[in-house]
Parts: structure tokens; C-alpha cells; sequence
């Protein structure tokens, strides 16, 4: 293997919470990887977030401050028009080079439509998928056969991940906590303390800044 092993994390981010935190710290931690978060621009059509993308963004880069091997990345807010995760992964290609491998880190629930993402078989000759599993989150059974039969063929353990640039398929149990975003949200508007459930340094930006209150809340 050449260079640092790099996984990706994305996510709306709106905000970042401990849930998002320690997913990417275990992430790191099993397959000794550097692990990028990157908030995703959300289309025009679709529910917009109520954070700007700057402001989740500096949420994101104050929760990440201070942990090891954690970045926030912003590449996929900087592109104009609508970003793929195809677009990402062959950008990161690009810059780590052919050998050194590239971890896509999905949850399960997501991957079952992984088959409809846009270019995926090119993900796949680019970049591994690391599926992030919850207890019970695993329903193989809506996965399309299509998908069940490529997670198959290319299933690999997390040490195979480090075998070779791409083209694997893992799944890493992550520790479920029942925390989300929407939560954090709906707390803040009804004027409540949403401290312990995200970093301190994200909970005084969403007071400076106002974010969430009353009347702001749409989920
Ligand atoms: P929202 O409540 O606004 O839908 P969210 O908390 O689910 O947001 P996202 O930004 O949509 O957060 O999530 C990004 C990724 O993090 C997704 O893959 C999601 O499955 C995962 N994730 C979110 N919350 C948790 C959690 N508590 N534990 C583990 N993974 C989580």
C-alpha cells in the first residue's frame, strides 16, 4: 500500500453531532485511516437545509477541531452544479494517486439504493465500500439482487481494504447512538438545551448565531 489509507463521510451536517462524530472516529480507527467529512450541497428541489452551507461547514470544521485524523472537507460545497459522489471520488483519485486506497463509507440503509447512484460501477473501480451497519440496520433483503450479488463478489474484510486501492466491499458495526440532526433542530426551536448531544464548540456557534430557533424548524 502506498500512502495514507483515506476514507469519506458525507453528510448534511446540519448540524454535526456526536452521532457523526463518533462514527468517523471508529471509522479511523478500524481501518487506521484518515477519514474526510464533506457536507453535501443539497439540490435546488429538495428540502434545503437551514444552515447555510458556510455556516454547516464551520459547525462541522469546529467538531472536527482537535481530533485526530478528522477532517472537514468542502469540495463537494465548492462545486458548481450538481455533485456526485462519482465527481468526488475521482477527484481524490486523482490527488492520492492510483495505489493508495480510497474508502466510500455508506450507511447500510443508503447502500440499498446504491445501485441508482449515478456512474456507480465507477465508484467501485475508483474507491472500496465501507457499508456502516447500526444492530438491525441491515435489511439485505430491499437491496436489489443486482447489489446483492456485487456485495458478494467483492466482500472483503477490513484488513483486504488495505490490500488494494478499490473495488472492495466491508461493512464495519458502528456504535449506535440515537441521536440525529433533526433532534438537535426541534430542541434548539422549542428553546431547549441540546448541550452533550453535539460538541460544546457547535453548540455556542448555534447560539451566537441564532440557528434553529423558533419558527426556523422544518423537517
Ligand atoms: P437529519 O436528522 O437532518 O436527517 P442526520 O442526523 O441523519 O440528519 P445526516 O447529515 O443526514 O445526519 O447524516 C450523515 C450520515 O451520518 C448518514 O450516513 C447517517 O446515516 C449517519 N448518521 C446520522 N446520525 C447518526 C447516528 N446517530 N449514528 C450513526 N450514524 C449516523
Amino acid at each position: 500500500m502506498i500512502g495514507v489509507l483515506t476514507a469519506i463521510f458525507g453528510g448534511t451536517f446540519d448540524p454535526v453531532h456526536i452521532g457523526h462524530l463518533r462514527v468517523a472516529v471508529e471509522i479511523s480507527e478500524a481501518l487506521d485511516a484518515d477519514v474526510r467529512m464533506l457536507p453535501a450541497p443539497v439540490p435546488p428541489h429538495r428540502p434545503q437545509p437551514l444552515a447555510t452551507a458556510e455556516q454547516r461547514l464551520a459547525m462541522l470544521g469546529l467538531g472536527v477541531h482537535g481530533c485526530a485524523r478528522l477532517y472537514a472537507d468542502d469540495r463537494e460545497l465548492r462545486r458548481a452544479g450538481p455533485s456526485y459522489s462519482v465527481d468526488t471520488v475521482v477527484e481524490l483519485r486523482g490527488e492520492l494517486g492510483p495505489e493508495t486506497p480510497l474508502v466510500l463509507c455508506i450507511g447500510a440503509d443508503a447502500f440499498a439504493g446504491f445501485a441508482t447512484w449515478h456512474r456507480y460501477e465507477y465508484i467501485l473501480e475508483l474507491a472500496h465500500i465501507l457499508i456502516l451497519t447500526r444492530p438491525g440496520s441491515v435489511d439485505r433483503v430491499a437491496w436489489p439482487e443486482a447489489l446483492r450479488a456485487e456485495a458478494v463478489r467483492r466482500r472483503g474484510g477490513l484488513a483486504e481494504l488495505r490490500e488494494q486501492a478499490a473495488g472492495r466491499i466491508a461493512e464495519l458495526a458502528v456504535t449506535p447512538l440515537a441521536i440525529s440532526a433533526t433532534a438537535v433542530r426541534t430542541l434548539v426551536a422549542a428553546g431547549r438545551n441540546p448541550r452533550f448531544l453535539l460538541p460544546e464548540t457547535v453548540a455556542a456557534y448555534i447560539e451566537q448565531n441564532g440557528l434553529y430557533r423558533s419558527g426556523s424548524v422544518r423537517d
